[in-house]
């Protein structure tokens, strides 16, 4: 059985953290929330980066089902247009809420896909990643032809 962290099981967690984040010495911490110096460190190693990533991973998700909310908002609109028009006979009106759904479709099944690829997506904008694609690109930077075909596989995305 892991040994318990005393700053994770603290009621003020979450202050600890922002303190953490805030740049705040672990001492002063551990002297202020009555923890032991050795327990805020180890917290501040070991547990902090990943409740950090999970947050931004949340927030990330929390945007990008907002985003799926609002074009499925969308496609409802066009849809409903679509369909006062085709009963007033507006063809015009009608063709262009078809090529409005038709947008709002493929934008779905986008997002749909990028929801479901998450996780390659979080490897992908690594901070080690953008990092190493940018050396990489670097350099090839004498070399147009090979720099190009390099930016083409990596966007491309296998
Ligand atoms: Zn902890």
């Amino acid at each position: 059985m892991p040994r318990r962290c005393t700053v994770c099981d603290h009621p003020d967690r979450n202050g600890i953290d922002e303190a953490l984040v805030g740049g705040v010495p672990y001492r002063s911490i551990a002297k202020r929330s009555g923890l032991s110096e050795s327990a805020v460190y180890r917290h501040k190693t070991e547990h902090l980066p990943t409740h950090l990533l999970k947050a931004k991973e949340a927030e990330v998700v929390a945007q990008a089902d907002d985003l799926l909310n609002q074009v499925r908002n969308l496609q409802a609109h066009a849809l409903d247009i679509l369909e006062r028009a085709e009963k007033a006979g507006d063809l015009r009106t009608a063709l262009a809420a078809i090529s409005q759904a038709r947008g709002n479709l493929e934008l779905l099944g986008k997002l749909a896909g990028e929801l479901d690829e998450r996780p390659v997506t979080n490897v992908l904008i690594s901070p080690q990643w953008l990092e190493l694609r940018t050396v990489i690109v670097g350099a090839l930077e004498p070399h147009p032809g090979a720099r190009e075909a390099v930016l083409r596989a990596l966007e491309g995305g296998g």
